[in-house]
């Protein structure tokens, strides 16, 4: 069995007295011009607060102010021997700044327990000492991993023994049954803070240093909090930028690297290896939030092609970019995706081969996902999508490009138009408009023409600067047949059924 205790100390930062940092640092034998100096600093000093012309003073014994400079030391100086008390001790023990963490592992619940309350003692009589206190309702416990002694299975129903049938309960797996209360639920570990008291809180999930973790170091609750948290922080940010105006497709680009990732992954070395598949899932679910706003594209556009048309690798891909990113910049070794780095290599050789791991995962998806036939015939593969930088995706090159837009036959099949005829007669699907609409010849001819004339991909790096505008000058000629007639529906002389409830 495994547990985590959470402790919250009340007020921690501003209830530490002085005179007990001044005890701590001589019982340390602080050396002997560091503590004269530290006890003058700390001696005689005031609050003074003037406020409509009335000022009020007051001596001040106590308060480490948490951004001060020193006021970390001093926290530190006085929490340092509980660390090792408990360590001495065989607990195990984890502290940043006021967040104590203690986890307590052995065999038998009643070892656990034992184990536990004996460090929670130490932890209440280190509080006393400093005249701190324990917040009772604040401080937690989560089960993180119960007893797996024998495997054995035991049949149960409402406690009584039976034979066969009903339910069955797997030994080394009830992390379930210990929280579930009434029948068919076990007692969780009870600690107390102090004797005569409730137990510790037993919860469900825990949320440390911005981590939500789970019974049984479940991550799904902190996968679901920080999707929400990067999703509504990039809809608001995006809110700049609607289908037809707003900031460009590089600025929503720079904001997704730059506030949705690290939103999304913060601290993803520390929960990285725990997502699982239906994780990676809902990890997509959220980047999908960003991806229709990068793309500008219809909302019925699936998350797969958004992510090849925005050249954005897989949320749930990324995440293990970045663990494994982590892994590599502390030089550890790792052997996952098919790579293998070694402890010590070089760290952008191996970044590199990382990144050529992922991309061919992603390559496997594309290649086998059923969605985005169209998309699929601009980019057959990422490779393809990656390799083309230039393109720049707006409202209406989107539309093209997913297949997902002011298209009849698209609309008609979502019931948004009578019709699913383009005014030539033929149907009027993303190809027709592209390639075969005669009324579109001129503009076709034209484009082909200036093409052949200079062609903006053959006369040199893409991304030189002339070039750019001669590609944006194609990607123009290209989407004017959408946008032309959303100009026309604007003004009321198109025939279609007003497509915005779909639209993003
Ligand atoms: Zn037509």
């Amino acid at each position: 069995m495994a547990f985590g205790i959470l402790f919250d100390v009340t007020g921690a930062f501003n209830n530490l007295r002085w005179d007990s940092v001044l005890e701590e640092l001589e019982r340390r034998r602080c050396p002997g011009n560091l503590w004269p100096l530290l006890a003058d600093y700390l001696d005689d000093r005031t609050v003074a607060l003037a406020c409509n012309g009335i000022h009020v003073c007051k001596k001040v014994k106590k308060g480490a102010p948490q951004g001060s400079i020193l006021g970390p030391d001093l926290w530190n100086i006085c929490m340092d021997p509980v660390l090792r008390e408990v360590q001495d001790r065989g607990g195990e023990i984890v502290a940043y700044a006021d967040d104590l963490l203690l986890i307590v592992t052995g065999g038998g619940r009643q070892a656990c327990e034992d184990q536990g309350q004996d460090m929670t003692r130490l932890i209440a009589r280190w509080a006393d000492r400093l005249c701190l206190e324990i917040s009772r309702s604040k401080t937690e416990m989560i089960l993180l991993k119960n007893s797996a002694t024998g495997g054995k299975k035991v049949t149960r129903a409402g406690g009584k023994r039976i034979l066969g049938e009903k339910r069955v309960i797997e030994r080394g797996n009830l992390t379930g049954s210990l929280i579930r209360k009434g029948k068919g639920g076990a007692r969780p570990p009870c600690i107390r803070i102090s004797d005569g008291e409730m137990g510790i809180h037993c919860k469900e999930e825990v949320e440390y240093l911005g981590v939500t973790i789970g019974t049984g170091f479940s991550i799904a609750g902190h996968v679901e909090v920080v999707g929400a948290k990067a999703s509504q922080l990039y809809q608001r940010l995006a809110s700049l930028a609607r289908a037809q105006w707003g900031i460009s497709y590089g600025a929503m680009r720079q904001l997704y690297s730059g506030v949705f990732l690290p939103t999304s992954l913060y601290a993803v070395s520390a929960w990285g290896d725990l997502v699982t598949s239906t994780l990676g899932d809902n990890l997509q679910s959220s980047q999908r939030v960003a991806l229709i706003r990068i793309c500008r594209a219809y909302r019925t556009a699936s998350t797969d092609l958004l992510q090849v048309c925005a050249s954005l690798l897989p949320l749930d891909l990324e995440c293990m970019r970045w663990r494994l990113r982590a892994l590599i910049r502390k030089g550890q070794s790792f052997n996952q995706l098919g790579i293998e780095v070694r402890e010590g290599e070089n760290p952008r050789l191996a970044l590199r081969r990382v990144d050529c791991g992922l991309w061919k995962r992603w390559e496997e998806r594309w290649s086998n996902s059923v969605k985005g036939k169209i998309t699929r015939e601009f980019f057959p593969s990422v490779v393809h999508r990656l390799n083309s930088e230039h393109i720049e995706l707006d409202h209406y090159v989107s539309q093209f490009l997913t297949g997902h837009g002011d298209f009849k036959a698209k609309l008609s099949g979502m019931g948004l138009s009578e019709s699913s005829l383009c005014a030539c007669g033929a149907e009027e699907t993303t190809g027709h408009v592209l390639l075969d609409c005669e009324r579109l010849e001129c503009t076709r001819v034209e484009l082909k023409q200036w093409l052949s004339d200079t062609d903006p991909l053959a006369s040199g790096s893409a991304s030189s600067g002339g070039d750019e505008g001669d590609i944006r000058g194609v990607q123009e000629d290209v989407s004017s047949p959408a946008s032309r007639k959303a100009q026309a529906r604007r003004e009321g002389t198109h025939s279609c059924v007003n497509p915005r409830q779909s639209q993003y």
